[in-house]
This record gives structure tokens, C-alpha cells and sequence, in this order.
């Protein structure tokens, strides 16, 4: 659990890159900053923490690249004490970025392996969001409705089960296509059954699955 003075000038560097991508939201980049990247991968890589990529962390899954996990928590436009439900706990990382900016979070993850690990990790490190094992797709009812739904795997289609625990003014994130890559997408609740969806480019991610494992 050593942070460095090195790993903190490397991180001012990778702030200084994701800012020159595009994200202009003070706090996330702040949140990037603050949060020590390398500690949610193997030790020995921690030249790899702070490049702009993603990386694997077993299972057959990766950490997402900064600059996705900034741009999805960008377009979340999350506020204090809001509730976030994140699909896909993967590495810990994103859940740890939506902590720094104060929000409620409830993390899903389907791996066993990465749940235990990232529950762990997460919980060293002062983190307390709500970890749950389990499919995504499902959600979280018994704690919906939420501001907020980030999905951090591409889905096939637009998961509208989880719209469902969507509160009416509150937003999905979710990148949408298939193993080419995905569409990134965010869907507003307007309204009981109303539903406004846009396209924000272009991204990679590993895939959303069903069951748990
Ligand atoms: N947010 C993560 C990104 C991890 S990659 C991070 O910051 O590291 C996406 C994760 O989604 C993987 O760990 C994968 O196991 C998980 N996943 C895929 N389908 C899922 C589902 N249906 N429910 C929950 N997690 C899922």
C-alpha cells in the first residue's frame, strides 16, 4: 500500500494527458489525481499504472483505460450524496474515482475472484461502497431507485431491465455494441416511460455477461 512521490508525479502526468483528451470536469480530474492507480494492479507494473490503458487483472478482465473511466464518470455528471449503481466492480478503480467525488456507491461485480479481491482492496484503502456479488443485469431492486447506472462492459443492447431502477431525472451510462467495440450511450429518464438516448463515440471494453461465475 506505498505511495511514492514518484507514483504521485506519474499520476500528475497521466491528469496532464486525459485533460489534454478532452475531460474538463475539475473534480474527476482531481479524483485521477488523488486515487493510486497502481495499487488496484499486480505490483511490478507500475510504469503500466500510469500509461493511458487499459490492463488485465485476471479472470480474463481488465482495468478500464483512465481516460474511459473519466469520460463515463464525466457523463454520469454525478452529485454529492447521489447513489450510483456500477456494473462490472472489475479492479475496484472506477468505483474508487465515483468515492472520491462523494456519491453513494453500489458495486456489482459476476467474477468471485475479482469481487473478493477489489472488496478487499477497496476496504484497506478506506473505501466503503456496498460490494455485491452477483449478475448485473438484475441490478440492485431492494436498493432502487438510483440517480445514477454505469455499466463498465459492453453490453449487446441497452440492458432496459435496469431502466426500471432508474430514478425519473436520473441517467444510464452504458457502452453498447459487441466485441468490434461499442457505442458509448447515455439514457435519461424524462418520465415514467420516457426515455432520451444519445451517442458519445467510440470505445473498447470486455464484455457484459449474463449469470455469475
Ligand atoms: N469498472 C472496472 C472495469 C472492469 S471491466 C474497473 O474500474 O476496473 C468490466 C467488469 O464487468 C469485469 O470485471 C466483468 O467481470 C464485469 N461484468 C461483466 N458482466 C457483468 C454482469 N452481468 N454483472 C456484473 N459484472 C459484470
Amino acid at each position: 500500500m506505498v505511495d511514492t512521490y514518484r507514483h504521485k508525479g506519474l499520476r500528475q502526468k497521466l491528469v496532464e494527458t486525459i485533460k489534454e483528451k478532452g475531460i474538463k470536469d475539475t473534480r474527476i480530474l482531481e479524483a485521477i489525481g488523488k486515487v493510486p492507480r497502481h495499487l488496484f494492479m499486480e505490483s511490478g507494473f507500475v510504469e503500466f499504472a500510469y500509461r493511458d490503458q487499459a490492463f488485465p487483472i485476471g479472470a480474463g478482465q481488465t482495468i478500464s483505460q483512465p481516460y474511459t473511466v473519466a469520460f463515463q464518470t464525466e457523463l454520469l455528471q454525478v452529485e454529492k450524496h447521489q447513489k450510483v449503481l456500477e456494473v462490472g466492480t472489475g479492479s475496484g478503480y472506477q468505483a474508487a474515482i465515483l468515492m472520491e467525488l462523494g456519491v453513494k456507491v453500489y458495486t456489482i461485480e459476476r467474477q468471485r475472484e475479482l469481487y473478493l479481491k477489489s472488496r478487499t482492496l477497496l476496504h484497506k484503502m478506506g473505501y466503503k461502497p456496498y460490494f455485491f456479488y452477483g449478475d448485473g443485469y438484475l441490478g440492485q431492486p431492494s436498493f432502487a431507485p438510483f440517480d445514477k447506472i454505469l455499466i463498465t462492459a459492453g453490453a449487446p443492447e441497452i440492458p432496459r431491465e435496469l431502466l426500471s431502477q432508474l430514478k425519473i431525472g436520473g441517467r444510464m451510462v452504458v457502452p453498447v455494441g459487441g466485441s468490434e467495440g461499442q457505442v458509448m450511450m447515455s439514457v435519461d429518464r424524462t418520465g415514467e416511460n420516457d426515455y432520451v438516448e444519445n451517442e458519445h463515440g467510440y470505445f473498447a471494453f470486455v464484455p457484459l455477461l449474463k449469470g455469475k461465475q
